[in-house]
């Protein structure tokens, strides 16, 4: 034991009396999903929440973003993030929780939304993590920041919060905290200094043709051909390019081109998606997307040069060592053989745009989801990961206990490791 980890005993001892109260915010926030730019209602519950525990409140701070702030005297400053946005997914958990809301995307049409990153459980972790702080200001010194981002699903929320002026709305943090559920057994917390996300980018690829009628191919020259070249010439890209050993994915997620089997376009639409560990593997994987595309077309006969738009880019979480081993080392004495090293993942956040911005250090751990009962089943029948629905699934579904419990009590450790009463 040391001091901070009394401390935070101290505040957590709060977590059973908040307990109905976070289950009801939570099965409310995934009831009710709301997109990127679009939390309306869910930045309304947080910002009533945090004026509830006497935070001073920012709102609509690029768009829905909110902050709150508890300065309770002198001390270092903790930032911690949630993330609020949901997907266009529609739920089939069967919960009886479940979201059945639509709304409106940009061409007017209905869509279903969904918790399924699990980001509302990232909203009730933190706010009662808030709460318990505010509850107990005795056992810790120093100034809270309890930040709700939007739009994390479409790589703009941290910015877009940026971009309004977050950094003259608070007081420089010390260090900027964030975590995620992800799909591993839920009531476990996983740390990892150094790289831990992937960078992700997005990149849309015009090709052209000539049209023609599909019995002229003669007459043609076929981007539907053009752009299966290319499909198949980029899979070397990783296979034959990229050192052995350095992690890098490239997908073609969406192809398009024509609009009818008699007719040959004259132009084809690919978008891909990259993701890396670093900078040189992406610029390089980058290049190599260019020179293969622009040597299909030429090998074509394309009539005019190809476009290339990158977009949705995500950089690459990179834990700092001593933040997280702050954190890393509260959490063994917390959580003991619950806390454990997590492998790197191979999806990306937005998170890192605000320490960075901010120039400050940060770490982002992993909190479990998944009912252990059901993991084991699925390790028995050998199938291990591809039956549990994990984040983006329309079946996900994270356990409520011990998860949100597990994620509120990292947040509050995490905390005070560096706020509580006896840290300096
Ligand atoms: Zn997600
Ligand atoms: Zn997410």
């Amino acid at each position: 034991m040391n001091d901070a980890d009394t401390d935070a005993t101290t505040v957590l001892a709060g977590q059973a009396g908040i307990r109905d109260w976070q289950e009801n915010v939570y099965k409310t926030l995934h009831q009710h999903p709301e997109l990127g730019h679009q939390e309306v209602k869910t930045a309304a519950t947080v910002a009533d929440a945090l004026r509830d525990f006497d935070y001073d409140v920012h709102e609509k701070i690029g768009t829905t973003g909110v902050v709150g702030i508890l300065r309770n005297g002198d001390g270092p400053v903790v930032l911690m993030r949630a993330d609020m946005d949901a997907l266009a997914i529609k739920e089939t958990t069967g919960l009886p929780y479940a979201s059945t809301d639509h709304t409106t995307d940009a061409a007017g049409n209905q869509i279903p939304v969904m918790h399924a990153c699990g980001h509302d459980v990232h909203v009730a972790c933190l706010l009662g993590a808030g709460r318990l702080l505010s509850e107990r200001t005795d056992a810790w010194h120093g100034t809270y920041i309890a930040l709700f981002q939007p739009a994390e699903e479409v790589a703009d929320g941290a910015e877009a919060m940026l971009t309004a002026g977050l950094a003259d709305l608070i007081p420089r943090p010390d260090v900027a905290l964030a975590q995620h559920v992800l799909p591993f057994s839920a009531g476990r917390v996983g740390t990892r200094p150094g790289a831990f996300l992937s960078s992700g980018d997005s990149m849309r690829v015009t090709v052209w043709g000539r049209g023609s009628h599909g019995s002229m191919p003669h007459l043609a020259v076929d981007p539907v051909v053009l752009a299966s070249m290319i499909v198949v010439r980029l899979q070397a890209i990783v296979a034959r390019e990229v050192t052995p050993g350095e992690f890098a994915v490239l997908t073609v997620g969406r192809i398009q081109g024509g609009s009818k089997s008699n007719i040959i376009s004259d132009h084809a639409v690919l978008e891909l998606n990259i993701r890396t560990f670093n900078d040189v593997t992406r610029t390089m994987i980058v290049e190599a997307i260019h020179r293969i595309v622009e040597g299909e077309c030429a090998a074509s006969g394309s009539p005019k040069p190809p476009t290339f738009e990158l977009y949705d880019h995500y950089p690459v979480t990179d834990n700092d060592p001593d933040a997280t081993k702050t954190v890393t080392d509260a959490f063994r004495r917390h959580f003991g053989d619950r806390a454990f090293t997590i492998d790197r993942q191979s999806a990306s956040e937005d998170f890192s745009e605000i320490p960075d911005a901010l120039k400050v250090p940060y770490t982002y751990w992993g909190v479990g989801g998944i009912d252990p009962a059901e993991l084991a089943k699925a390790e028995t029948a050998g199938t291990v990961s591809s039956d549990i629905p994990a984040n983006h699934s329309s079946n996900f579904a994270p356990l409520i206990g011990p998860t949100i419990e597990t994620g509120t009590a990292a947040a509050v450790v995490a905390a005070l490791a560096w706020l509580g009463a006896d840290q300096t």
